[in-house]
């Protein structure tokens, strides 16, 4: 049935009126002979998010996620793994919840190619699944760096192995060695993280390899956020913090990072290449953000560039973060569409997102950073809200305590 019969065969069962009522009622509609399919690629904060809100809005539309992992790594709170306040377990999730409470089919799959004219993705395993609407959050991919080899010169920005290898490579490094780290320019994923990073290695270096030294290689011309409290814990910690420092190549095993400001030689060295949209949105022709990111109209999510595509997370090219709690925000925005359009009906005129960072800054304290996105009917934008815009005076235990609070609250929300 095509999505254009389908929209009269569910306005002529009245669907239209009762998905707006299960907004407000969850779970409300009952099924129709005939029902609407989404397809979710990727299971990550946006995915999965956007997945689970389509079946508890409306009982009506049949939700398959594909996801090539049964365990999904959080890399929020993973650089804690690196100072041993965490364990990879503490930030796992699966999807088993999504399945039996939601209705969820889950299809541990990779996406191999999207076919927009006949609305059908190919799996890797050979399956074909057709589509009304698609949803694509992929995250983020990794662009070539010469010579990088990430199974010596780990990156650790995709949790899990990735994690656990530069954790070890930590606890090896001798005492009075040199931790040398880049950050690739702006955007990519979460802007706090990579100074966070350097905060907490720096600290843990101080109590367990004494005489260490942390070299931050940053592309940006200065630290783009929290600037004065990053900087003042550098500062303390005695981090050597190098600006416009654009990385050029690697020598894996030598572990010297080319920059433009200088060869840096580390005992550990951690690359964070640039990064862009996840490939399937590169390949599938949607990346027409600086041929590196999703364009999508906001009130939607749904691609500028190919339609009944919605794209949601890291690789949206809205302007917003690449961050997993508005990538949470971003899915629930498209969740409705996505709804709201199946029944006949528009978006929501007036979305409004939020974005919120906890960074940990030593193993007891924490700063954190928030703002609100709304969307901009004159410029079809979504803009920070600039009173919304808050963030730490100071790191504290108090914040690093409400940290989990609210990592387990996103957490929840999201696979629970
Ligand atoms: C150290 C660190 C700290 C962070 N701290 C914060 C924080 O405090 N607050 C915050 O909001 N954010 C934070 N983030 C950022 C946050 O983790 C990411 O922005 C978030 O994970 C993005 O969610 P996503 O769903 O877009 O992508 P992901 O979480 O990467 O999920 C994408 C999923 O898609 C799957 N996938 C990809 N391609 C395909 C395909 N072709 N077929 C099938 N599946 C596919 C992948 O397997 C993956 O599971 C942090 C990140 C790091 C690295």
């Amino acid at each position: 049935m095509s999505s254009l019969n389908r929209r009269q065969f569910l306005q002529s069962l009245g669907l239209a009126s009762a998905a707006t009522a299960a907004i407000a009622f969850p779970g409300i509609i009952t099924a129709a002979t005939t029902r609407p399919h989404v397809v979710v690629i990727g299971g990550g904060f946006a995915g999965a998010t956007a997945a689970k809100y389509l079946r508890y809005w409306s009982s009506a539309v049949d939700v398959t996620l594909v996801e090539p992992n049964a365990t999904y790594y959080s890399p929020i709170l993973s650089n804690l793994v690196l100072n041993n306040q965490r364990n990879l377990g503490q930030i796992s999730f699966n999807y088993n919840t999504l399945a039996s409470k939601y209705g969820i089919k889950v299809v541990n799959d990779w996406v191999d190619a999207i076919n927009a004219p006949n609305q059908t993705v190919n799996l890797r395993s050979g399956t074909t699944l057709a589509y009304d609407r698609l949803i694509i959050a992929p995250g983020i991919q990794f662009m070539d760096v010469p010579g990088l080899d990430s199974n010596k010169v780990p990156h650790a920005w995709k949790a899990g192995a990735q994690t656990t290898l530069l954790q070890q490579q930590l606890a090896a490094m001798p005492a009075g060695g040199t931790f040398v780290m880049t950050i690739p320019a702006a955007p990519y994923r979460c802007p706090p993280g990579p100074y966070e990073r350097a905060c907490v290695v720096a600290d843990w270096l101080r109590t367990n390899k004494p005489g260490s030294k942390v070299v931050v290689l940053d592309a940006n011309a200065s630290i783009i956020v929290e600037p004065a409290i990053f900087g003042a814990a550098f500062t303390e910690y005695g981090v050597q913090y190098v600006p416009n420092a654009a990385l050029q190549g690697v020598d894996s095993d030598a572990k010297i990072a080319h920059s433009s400001a200088g060869d840096f030689k580390a005992d550990v060295l951690n690359v964070i290449p640039p990064q862009s949209a996840g490939s399937i949105v590169l390949q599938s022709g949607l990346a027409n953000v600086g041929g590196r990111w999703a364009g999508v109209n906001p009130l939607s999510y749904e691609s500028t560039a190919v339609p009944n595509i919605h794209i949601i997370g890291d690789s949206q090219g809205t302007g917003q973060p690449k961050a997993g709690h508005i990538a949470n925000a971003e899915a629930k925005v498209c969740a409705d569409a996505i709804l709201r359009l199946l029944s006949g009906g528009q978006p929501y005129a007036a979305p409004v997102t939020n974005s919120a960072c906890y960074s940990p800054i030593s193993a007891t304290t924490a700063s954190w950073l928030t703002a609100v996105y709304a969307y901009d009917q004159a410029s079809g934008t979504m803009k920070v809200v600039p009173e919304s815009f808050g963030a730490a005076a100071a790191p504290s235990a108090k914040y690093y305590s409400r940290m989990f609070d609210w990592t387990t609250n996103l957490f929840n929300d999201t696979f629970a």
